[in-house]
């Protein structure tokens, strides 16, 4: 037996494991101390209580005979696609029907599983600094990749590049910089995949932390965009499902790969992926993902996401007065440039004032000296770190 010895072309993952080394270290060496992170990547406030509720009483259905339910429709109940549409895209003016939508546990895992219907001798473009997950699955995979350095200079907006990509990952707004895609950013990238007929990977698990009423929430607000783009969201950072579990990619029925017999939709592959090895997302989750479209769950949500991006309000106020900030406007991450190395600036940190964020170049080069912080922190934490740095 042979193993896929892709795997072992990974870089072992040293930044979370290095992160916490480093500080149960200081925590051993300063037991007094407390530690307050700003650097967690996961939502800390809980679950809106329409969701539970929604939890609740479809639990309840299941314990019933009338009500029970066993497997699922593979792609998602209709009256979650339903809410999805209406509620995501319809005011947004895009039609989907539903065959297009498809529900998942993850984005996460809906990132990584999409390569299946692609070819692995396909060349991959993705933007440094960024989430890590889409460049480990492509090297799992064994393409060819090449890395778009995100700029200060361009608010680390990634730059259209000049040689031809076949599959594109853009990730807006974007973790960790925070910077966000605008119509002409967008427009520009769908005009180059109709060029090079390319795929773009558009991942938007952050839209609704987008503040600015003119920037764009979803790739299909760009005319034509349907022909070359796949939409991937999440309520993990929309509703703090982290835990529970439920996502949504979006395969229009315009998408178009090449094949040697000719061109193929990317949405019957998809659906045969899908219905093949995947059974759906339980039935109490996609209830609780519906009741997020009900008046009453807008209102918790706009609630919950009003919290943290007050957090990166004042994160990025206060920090702007000492250090170069990015980010924190439309995405609860704040991306600082450090007056020097990304771990040396974290042991700083950690060392003087017992605070701990996420050092950028752990997201790639393009993150070397740049350090990231998050809004998801208690507003309390919040303030006291930053009052700790003040004295930096
Ligand atoms: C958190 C995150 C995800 C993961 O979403 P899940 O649905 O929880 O798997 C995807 N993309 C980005 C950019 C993220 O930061």
């Amino acid at each position: 037996m042979n193993i896929n010895d892709n795997y072992l072309n990974l870089e072992q993952s040293y930044l979370f494991p290095m992160i916490a080394k480093r500080v149960a270290e200081f925590k051993k060496n300063n037991p007094e101390k407390e530690v307050i992170s700003l650097g967690i990547g996961d939502v800390t406030l809980p679950l809106p209580q329409v969701c539970v509720k929604a939890l609740i009483k479809a639990s309840q259905e299941m314990g019933q005979k009338e009500t029970f339910r066993g497997y699922g429709p593979e792609q998602g109940y209709d009256f979650l696609l339903e809410a999805i549409i209406n509620g995501d895209y319809k005011p947004l003016g895009i039609n989907l029907s539903k065959e297009e939508v498809f529900v998942s546990d993850g984005a996460k895992c809906d990132v990584g599983n999409i390569q299946e219907i692609l070819s692995v001798n396909n060349k991959v473009v993705i933007c440094d600094p960024v989430y890590p997950v889409y460049l480990d699955t492509n090297i799992m995979a064994g393409r060819e990749i090449s890395k778009l350095i995100c700029k200060a200079e361009n608010n680390f907006v990634p730059q259209i590049p000049t040689e031809k990509a076949d599959i594109i990952y853009l990730c807006s707004p974007n973790n960790p910089t925070g910077s966000v895609l605008t119509h002409k950013h967008l427009k520009e990238w769908v005009a180059y995949a109709k060029k090079n007929n390319s795929l773009i990977i558009f991942d938007s698990a952050y839209k609704e932390y987008i503040q600015d009423p003119t920037l764009p929430r979803s790739i299909y607000e760009i005319e034509g965009a349907k022909e070359v783009a796949i939409e991937i969201r999440s309520f993990s950072k929309t509703a703090g499902f982290t835990g529970l579990r439920c996502a949504y990619m979006v395969v229009p029925l315009e998408l178009k790969g090449q094949s040697p017999k000719g061109l193929v939709s990317l949405n019957t592959l998809w659906r045969r992926r899908h219905t093949t090895k995947f059974n759906g997302v339980s039935y109490i989750v996609q209830r609780a993902a519906e009741a997020i479209y009900t008046q009453q769950g807008k209102k918790e949500i706009k609630e919950m996401i009003s919290y943290y991006m007050q957090n990166a309000k004042i994160i990025k106020e206060e920090l702007g007065k000492k250090f170069k900030v990015y980010g924190g406007e439309n995405a609860p991450y704040i991306w600082l440039e450090v007056p020097c190395d990304s771990w040396q600036f974290f042991d700083e940190l950690l060392n003087k004032c017992a605070v701990v964020g996420t050092p950028g170049s752990g997201f790639g080069e393009g993150g070397k000296g740049y350090f990231r912080l998050t809004a998801f922190g208690s507003r309390e934490n919040t303030l006291k770190a930053l009052e700790r740095i003040k004295k930096l």
